[in-house]
């Protein structure tokens, strides 16, 4: 399957630890290889994050740039397609079919942001795709693209070498470790 990577624009390491957080972990359970943030550099962010992939396994990564220019240009420059999600954009149901299309042939980058997205991202990014045009936020837009796109194969992603693995029951907590 062809890659999905996850640039988050514009972390504040005092106002966004808990949803850039969030924004990793819905990443790496709803199917994506990689997650970016740009904005403050949080050693903290990114620490929690491999702690999570320890436990929970996969081969999900995460890493800080200064540039989300730079990381959407060289997306740009090895032929990825850039799907930026924001309520301005083209709801999702019209668009969905063009951006499966593209996904069998490209890797994806989606680019989602945070307290100011800078114009130029809008421009710069294949298609700005709206999950509602209504306001609300970037994990419940990155969760509902990624399983618009991947659809129920979500349920079935594996991650290997985890330490602890869930037993799906009705009634109650089961666990098992490795
Ligand atoms: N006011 C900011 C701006 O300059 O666009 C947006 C802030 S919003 C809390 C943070 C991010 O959530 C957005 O940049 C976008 O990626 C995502 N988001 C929020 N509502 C969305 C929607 N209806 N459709 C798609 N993405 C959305």
């Amino acid at each position: 399957m062809r890659s999905i990577t996850v640039l988050r624009i514009g972390h504040r390491i005092d106002r966004d630890q808990r949803i850039s957080t969030h924004v990793a972990l819905t990443a790496r359970a709803f199917g994506a290889n990689l997650v970016i943030f740009t904005g403050d550099e949080d050693s903290k962010l990114l620490n929690s994050i491999n702690k999570v992939v320890e436990k929970w396994g996969g081969v999900f990564k995460s890493y800080y740039s200064h540039s989300w220019r730079e990381v959407i240009n060289s997306a740009k420059s090895r032929g990825d397609y850039v799907v930026h999600l924001t309520m301005y954009g083209i709801n999702l149901p019209d668009v969905l079919e063009e951006i499966k299309e593209n996904f069998k042939q490209k890797d994806l980058l989606l680019v989602i942001g945070g307290a100011k997205v800078p114009s130029e991202v809008y421009s710069l990014a294949d298609i700005n795709v709206a999950i509602t045009n209504q306001p609300h936020s970037e994990v419940a837009a990155l969760a509902v693209f990624l399983r618009e796109l991947l659809g129920n194969s979500i349920y079935n992603l594996s991650f290997p070498n985890a330490k602890i693995f869930i037993q799906p029951s009705k009634f109650c907590k089961k666990i098992k470790r490795a």
